[in-house]
């Protein structure tokens, strides 16, 4: 299997270890470079000092929820453009819809799928590099 990253920087925010780990495991083996927090407020702070590629939000978080801290990360210029994939257990269509509206890039089902996740990422990726 060939890797899907070249060192592209993916904060995972996610309060779950074991889906931490698993996302993290994933995309360090596909050669991401990952930063990690368990909480909105701690995301903010580094997506913001480090302006990843990719942000990968769960929604149910302690305190902020992932939705609310999407709408905060996209309110400040400098990580306005970072696009923001939902993390999720929910299937309601009703529920991804609310995430695109309001601004995530998409989101990506949990628990992960282990073949396809560092190229869901990358897909995200990339989207970013194609903007002018
Ligand atoms: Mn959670």
């Amino acid at each position: 299997m060939s890797k899907a990253g070249a060192g592209q920087l993916i904060l995972i925010v996610e309060d779950n270890d074991r889906n931490m780990k698993l996302a993290r495991d994933v995309l360090q083996f596909h050669d991401f470079r990952t930063l990690e927090a368990t909480n909105a407020e701690d995301g903010i702070r580094l997506a913001g000092e480090r302006l990843p590629d990719v942000v990968l939000m769960d929604i149910a978080l302690p305190g902020i929820d992932g939705v609310s801290a999407a709408q905060q990360l996209q309110s400040e210029p400098a990580t306005s453009r970072i696009p923001i994939v939902a993390l999720t257990a929910s299937v309601s269509s009703a529920d991804h819809e609310r995430f695109l509206s309001a601004g995530f890039a998409g989101w990506i089902s949990k628990p992960i799928d282990v073949l396809k996740f560092a190229y869901q990422v990358l897909g995200y990726c990339e989207s970013t590099a194609a903007e002018p």
